[in-house]
């Protein structure tokens, strides 16, 4: 699980029994020899290692000569193409990479350089099947437990959030909030348009009436002008909002402060849709932090995953006690079954949470690898091609996904240049269609940036998302590069 090759590095110091546990503890089926400098000598498979103990070796036998056949190497500056071309040559499916001294920094299996290159998956750190274990070991698999409470705690005080109640999903955080802000069969709800479908079926499930509301070209999320209208229009016709769902896209936060001043100004509270930005900030303060209520996500895509599960926190401590009563089934304090009011069963498992603990853990290092990802994409000859999602000054977004707007110098449309990426084994997506756009939503009412710009058509018609898994590394970003060049022309 590991991302470093030091547990593959051994020296001929080592005795064949030592070599036997270090092959199986690399899992990679090559252990890399080097010389007291640190320099690669050579490179020992699983069936060196099977013929030595063919032919009788005994197991505690040391300095064990594997003869000196150069290994097939190559430098950091190696292109995807070049290494694939040097492995059909030589035959070998995994080759060291070695820096300026001779030492191995990175391995490179064939499948780095075929495998088809998904959008963005999980990334498990060192931590979370200990956790899970300590479930198992304590038969803590029911739902609740102490991992759901430590989880509950750490992410708080990670993102300085208040109170939090670890559930099923974001989607559940999202249904569960409403219900929170007592929102009701025939009561409007304002919701950015730009997003997926999850910000806006809890909207559904109240049987409440959602009302869209565009973004900005500055952070590609709400746009505090045309919130300002709907309020204006919601006044005109006396039918204000119960609640506002605001969305942190693709890991930026929303401009929230202007959004909150035009919230307060008619005493509507926000939910803070952060399912896509945990670990971004907004003018230093956590995303999601910020409304009335916020709701993160830990499905399979996201930054960091429970491999489903979410988190809705509050300030309030009073609601989240009320968030976790709701989603056990709103159980009375009696000592039977007795039930008051209509609950649901939205927990966050056990098991999940353990996961989760281990994964906030690394939470940081993701943000900074995601980062990075979207620094290398931007550096890349790309930058002709594709004008970047903008940074808005006001934060430090997660660059979750690295996305971007096709521009005048690539010739197919944003569909065209996706399907022939995944004709080379590639996963790009469009950009979120808007829910103004949504069928289920036709008649939905919608509040464009301004009179002549709905700015979220725009996103949709040339955005693009491209592959940014922290378990991508540079061979595999130069893959998409090259690839995606071709598939523009
Ligand atoms: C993923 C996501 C959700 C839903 O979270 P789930 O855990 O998948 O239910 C909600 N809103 C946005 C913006 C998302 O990206």
């Amino acid at each position: 699980m590991k991302d470093s090759i030091l547990n593959l590095i051994v020296d001929e110091k080592h005795s064949l029994q030592e070599l036997l546990q270090k092959m199986d503890q690399g899992a990679k089926g090559i252990l890399l020899v080097v010389d007291k400098h640190g320099q690669l000598q050579r490179t020992i498979t699983d069936g060196d290692i099977r013929r030595l103990i063919l032919s009788d070796m005994p197991l505690n036998a040391k300095n064990i000569q594997f003869g000196n056949k150069k290994p097939v190497t190559a430098k950091l500056d190696t292109s995807s193409v070049e290494l694939l071309t040097l492995m059909k040559e030589t035959g070998v499916n995994q080759i060291p990479i070695i820096d300026e001294l001779g030492r191995p920094v990175k391995l490179i299996s064939i499948s780095d350089l075929n495998d088809r290159i998904l959008l963005s998956t999980p990334h498990m750190g060192d931590l979370e099947l200990d956790y899970v274990n300590e479930a198992f070991q304590t038969n803590w698999i029911a739902p609740l437990g102490p991992n759901v409470d430590a989880f509950e705690n750490e992410l708080v005080e990670k993102v300085k959030g208040g109170y939090g109640a670890a559930l099923s999903s974001g989607t559940a955080a999202i249904h569960m909030g409403l219900v929170l802000l007592d929102v009701k069969p025939g009561d409007i709800v304002f919701c950015s348009s730009l997003t997926f479908i999850a910000s806006a079926n809890p909207i559904m499930y109240q049987g409440a009436v959602p009302v869209f509301i565009d973004s900005d070209l500055e952070s590609w999320n709400m746009s505090p002008e045309a919130l300002k209208r709907a309020f204006e229009d919601a006044v005109t016709t006396n039918r204000l909002p119960k609640a506002v769902v605001v969305v942190n896209l693709y890991g930026q936060s929303a401009d929230m402060d202007p959004i909150k001043d035009i919230c307060d100004m008619y005493n509507v509270p926000i939910i803070e849709d952060a399912a896509e930005s945990l670990g971004a900030t907004y003018k230093g303060r956590s995303s999601g932090s910020i409304g009335h209520l916020g709701v993160y996500s830990f499905n399979g895509n996201k930054i960091i995953t429970t491999s489903g599960g979410g988190m809705l926190i509050s300030d309030d401590a009073e609601l989240i006690k009320k968030a976790r009563h709701l989603a056990t089934q709103a159980r009375d304090p009696a000592p039977w079954y007795q039930h008051t009011e209509v609950g649901f069963n939205y927990r966050m498992s056990n098991v999940l949470a353990g996961i989760g603990r281990g994964q906030l853990k690394v939470l940081d290092s993701r943000v900074e690898q995601r980062r990075a990802i979207f620094d290398y994409y931007e550096a890349s000859s790309l930058s002709t091609l594709i004008d970047w999602m903008p940074e808005a000054d006001f934060g430090c977004s997660n660059r979750w996904l690295t996305v971007g707007l096709i521009n005048q110098n690539v010739e197919h449309d944003v569909q065209t240049v996706i399907d022939n990426l995944s004709e080379k084994g590639i996963e790009a997506r469009r950009v979120w269609k808007p829910l103004h756009l949504q069928p289920i939503f036709a008649d939905c009412k919608y509040f464009a940036h301004s009179e002549d710009l709905s700015c979220s058509d725009l996103l949709f018609d040339k955005g693009i998302c491209l592959p940014s898994g922290t378990q991508l590394n540079k061979f595999q970003l130069d893959r998409v590069i090259s690839e995606l060049e071709q598939a523009c022309s």
